[in-house]
């Protein structure tokens, strides 16, 4: 292989790893984001946590009522037991019960909106549960896709990159030295094509000789734009 062949080809494989590179680390961001599930998690949390807030909270009031139940229960047996004569005891009685009654009857309020918070609460987790599923397993598939796309081009690189070091060891230092800086510049491109005797980049149309000396394989750059002219 003629050094201007070497160029060539190490040129063609180093484009190939930018872009294995390139995609590679697109699937590294697209792998890192885990946004959507996040989002998903924290709604379900939240609609759990809020369950649970009302569940406690209607078995609070229920207990509470069920206490004072229990206590008008007990006064109005002594009430109408009989054995209660004293007057003024009489109207204590009456009183306490009255009150308890209204304490039971002013919880019956929050009682029934912690049944309806819970009722609420339940529709919200469904469908927040069945949210936080379907991305996961979106995710899962999409991330499984992509895990598949890495191994793939990693051992594609892997072989680019051995290819490369071998195409390197035959190029003579002080042309790979050329080439580097040629890659660095905008475009990339160190390497061009002749079309007849023009360059393929820049167009300039060389003398014959320097044509001659192309086709023989002698690296020659372009008088122009200075790219190493290469001819297959
Ligand atoms: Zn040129």
């Amino acid at each position: 292989m003629s050094q201007t062949a070497a160029l060539y080809h190490l040129q063609t494989l180093d484009s190939q790893i930018d872009t294995i590179r390139t995609r590679l680390s697109e699937i590294a961001e697209l792998l890192s984001q885990d946004d959507v599930v996040r989002t998903a998690q924290n709604t379900l949390t939240a609609a759990e946590q809020s369950h649970l807030k009302w569940h406690t909270r209607q078995t609070e009031l229920e207990l509470e009522r069920s206490t004072l139940q229990e206590e008008a229960k007990v006064a109005e047996k002594r009430l109408y037991s009989g054995r209660v004569l004293n007057p003024r005891e009489l109207t204590d009685l009456q009183d306490k019960l009255a009150e308890l009654n209204r304490r039971i009857e002013a919880l019956e309020e929050p009682i029934l909106e912690a049944m309806l918070a819970i009722e609420e609460n339940s529709q919200h987790i469904e469908q927040a549960r069945s949210q936080f599923e379907h991305v996961m397993s979106e995710q899962s598939h999409q991330f499984g896709e992509l895990d598949k796309e890495q191994t793939v081009l990693s051992s594609q690189l892997d072989q680019l990159l051995a290819e490369t070091g071998q195409t390197r060891s035959n190029i003579e230092p002080q042309y790979l030295e050329t080439y580097s800086r040629l890659r660095q510049r905008p475009g990339g491109l160190a390497v061009t094509l002749l079309k007849g005797n023009e360059c393929g980049v820049c167009g300039v149309e060389l003398t014959s000789q320097m044509a001659q000396r192309v086709r023989h394989g002698k690296v020659i750059t372009c008088p122009t734009c200075n790219r190493i002219l290469h001819i297959r």
